[in-house]
């Protein structure tokens, strides 16, 4: 009896060994056919220098995505096609400007971004006193004190966090919800502390919300060196009184589109494992990090599998989605065109976390799908990306999520991701050629073993 459980044993172990052995040789192919013939970081210095920022209803979105329709064929993919997908247009516009008016040192100009979305001031602009509140408890314990006045929120990213994602997530529902608390109470308008841990003078912009059924007021990001100088003057005087002058606007809808590009599976054509990112990015720098990176990193995906001449088994879907940072309209058509499909969508991995050097991947999926992927989680480690977790995958596969697919968000070095986050130093520059490439291995190699192994036991 005991012989026999041995010798059971023993085949099983060698299996496992087998299938292990030649799971990890294939990792060494894929990682050695994308080191030595990638040409994801070449292709992302076109999309950022040559064709630059990419928000929604710009010309240069549109075209990105003709550039990476053609990017995708080139690469191999057996279909290439466009969503259609209606996008809000929002415009920065012309004159943007803040500045302090100081007895002694006179006109002193504050470095600000008007916030995506935001609403213009007159033409003339507005004059008002500056109330700084580190929180929203500080702010309605002022009450109705701060109506006719500018709420100066001066909140900064946690230094203390490790994880650079955790302080930005505590810091940025001032940027979000700000605008809305602040006019609640009368303000007129409202300055929101970059959410960043760099001292500098960027200002970093992002979306700001509003509620329908209480009055829009402007919204601006400021440098956060700005804001502590802001703060000092705040300190010495009484009265701090900044004008401000915004010419943003909301244009009706325009037509955007997603590019999708497939590698059909061989053996379960119908059963899809997306990978994507988003190809609209900020108005300011060049979108590299956020989200050109992730864009080069899903179409090296199909790249490099047709270059190993692999025939996965489930079929490879990339999706470059339009509208995340302003709308996520392409995230959320791309679910609803799913629902009408004839397709089962097993697994979605997202990229929106920068070109950083690869750590691991955050997981949204049941426990018994956890364990199963688990097993090749040791496949990664010489890769850099074995750091595994349950958390948040993504904004555009979030409604897929939703429909029951399980996520997976690619995690790589969070720590200098917030220093150029939504700002003008988001460029190409700040994109190191090898740590891009070893985000695409990790990225490639997760899609395809779940192409290969499924997800159930
Ligand atoms: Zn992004």
């Amino acid at each position: 009896m005991k012989k026999k459980w041995l010798l059971v044993s023993l085949m099983f172990t060698t299996q496992v060994v087998i299938g292990q052995q030649s799971d990890s040789a294939f990792f060494r192919s894929l990682s050695d056919e994308i080191l030595l013939n990638s040409r994801a970081y070449e292709n992302l210095g076109f999309l950022t220098k040559k064709i630059g920022n990419r928000l929604s209803g710009s010309a240069s979105l549109s075209t990105a995505i003709e550039f990476c329709t053609r990017l995708l064929r080139e690469a191999g993919a057996d279909t290439v096609y466009m969503q259609k997908v209606l996008v809000p247009t929002w415009q920065r516009g012309g004159a943007e400007e803040a500045y302090v008016m100081d007895k002694i040192t006179g006109k002193r100009v504050l470095n600000i971004l008007s916030l995506g979305g935001s609403v213009a001031t007159t033409n003339k602009g507005l004059e008002a006193e500056v109330v700084e509140v580190e929180s929203f408890d500080q702010l309605a314990s002022l009450g109705t004190r701060v109506a006719g006045k500018i709420v100066f929120y001066n909140y900064p990213m946690q230094p203390v966090t490790i994880n650079a994602f955790t302080a930005y997530v505590d810091a940025v529902k001032y940027r979000t919800q700000g605008a809305i608390e602040a006019a609640k109470l009368g303000a007129l308008a409202v300055i929101v502390r970059s959410t960043t841990f760099a001292r500098d003078n960027n200002a970093h912009t992002g979306s700001v919300r509003y509620d329908e059924s209480i009055v829009k007021i402007p919204a601006v990001a400021i440098s956060t060196q700005d804001a502590e100088w802001l703060h000092g003057q705040l300190n010495k005087t009484t009265n701090v009184r900044i004008a401000l002058r915004l010419q943003c606007r909301i244009l009706p809808p325009s037509t955007s589109y997603n590019v999708i590009g497939e590698l059909r599976g061989k053996s379960f054509p119908k059963e899809v494992i997306l990978v994507g990112a988003h190809l609209d990015s900020w108005d300011v720098g060049e979108g590299a990090h956020d989200d050109g990176a992730g864009c080069m990193h899903s179409i090296e995906v199909i790249r490099a599998l047709r270059a190993l001449q692999v025939q996965t088994k489930r079929t490879i879907r990339v999706v470059l989605f339009t509208n995340e940072e302003n709308g996520v309209a392409g995230g959320r058509e791309y679910a609803l065109m799913v629902k009408g499909e004839n397709t089962k969508h097993l697994f979605a991995i997202e990229s929106d976390a920068g070109g950083f050097t690869p750590r691991g991947f955050n997981f949204t999926m049941n426990e018994s799908q956890f364990s199963r992927i688990r097993q090749w989680q040791s496949l990664f480690s010489g890769y850099g990306g074995s750091d595994w977790q349950f958390g948040y995958a993504g904004t555009d596969i979030a409604p897929l999520g939703e429909q029951g697919v399980a996520l997976a968000g690619f995690l790589p070095d969070t720590q200098r991701y917030f220093d150029v986050h939504h700002s003008k130093a988001d460029v190409f520059e700040n994109v190191n050629k090898r740590e891009l490439l070893l985000g695409a291995i990790n990225i490639a190699g997760l899609a395809w073993l779940v192409s290969e192994y499924g997800l159930e036991k």
